[in-house]
């Protein structure tokens, strides 16, 4: 096997692949254009064989990709961050493409008999612009909490908050890629949006389904049970607590 020099990081290497930085062989060659393309599917997206791979084994088998990532099996899957990313852009291209709000303000919030119609008012419209103007930080909550609920939830099997974290980047991620993909399917198909409640019980129904494949190794009543007080625990934050916050903080009319 003939010694090249890499161009990348003027390291000598035998084979396709440099020892030292990783760059492919074909980096040394004049740039062609199969070559960029190539390139750009591989380091922005990993698409060609990477992503659709990775989702769909979240969707059948959501538990296996996140422990084969945790155990030390990077490459086989897109990375959790990339996705996320990926996910988020998708997210942030149908808010714009297809105005999602619109189906938002045309559905009634909760209303808590216990509070002022005023703070019942307040809540509904840091809902709307939760959902819509700070979609990001929203997501963020959704990434952020469950890692912390499961982490005290689940501590006996001494996972780190990272390995949870980067467990729901996954989880997150892929139940936002199936509710838009169906948000995009029927609306360009029958040009209609699916309700919200639809879409909040899909992603109910995958998150489950996540972790209960996710936590395998707790018997099954208690991983039920804790999984559900976990979403419980969620579902209170985000629809009560942090618009309840808000309206008190900064009240909305
Ligand atoms: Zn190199």
């Amino acid at each position: 096997m003939e010694t090249q020099n890499c161009h990348n990081c003027q390291h000598s290497f035998e084979g396709n692949f440099c020892n030292h930085c990783g760059q492919r062989n074909i980096g040394n060659n004049r740039l062609r254009i199969r070559e960029v393309v190539n390139d750009f599917f591989d380091n922005t997206f990993n698409l060609h064989k990477g992503f659709f791979f990775t989702f769909w084994k979240l969707i059948v088998s959501p538990g296996k990709v996140a422990h084969a990532y945790i155990k030390g099996q990077r490459k086989r899957f897109t990375n959790p961050t990339r996705y996320l990313v990926i996910a988020l852009a998708f997210q942030a291209f149908m808010d714009y493409w297809f105005k999602t709000d619109e189906i938002l303000e045309k559905d009634e919030y909760f209303y808590f008999p216990f509070l002022s119609e005023r703070l019942n008012n307040s809540m509904e419209l840091w809902n709307i612009k939760l959902t819509i103007e700070f979609s990001l930080l929203s997501s963020l909550f959704e990434v952020l909490l469950f890692p912390i609920i499961f982490y005290v939830l689940f501590r006996s099997l001494k996972l780190n908050f990272t390995e949870l974290l980067t467990t729901n980047f996954y989880y997150i991620s892929t139940s936002t890629l199936i509710t838009m993909t169906i948000l995009f399917v029927t609306k360009v198909l029958f040009d209609v949006f699916v309700s919200i409640e639809f879409i909040a019980l899909l992603l109910l129904i995958y998150v489950s389904w996540a972790y209960l494949s996710f936590f395998k190794t707790t018997p099954l009543w208690i991983r039920s049970l804790k999984i559900g007080v976990g979403i419980a625990f969620f579902l209170i934050m985000r629809v009560f607590v942090l618009p309840f916050t808000l309206s008190l903080l900064n009240p909305l009319t």
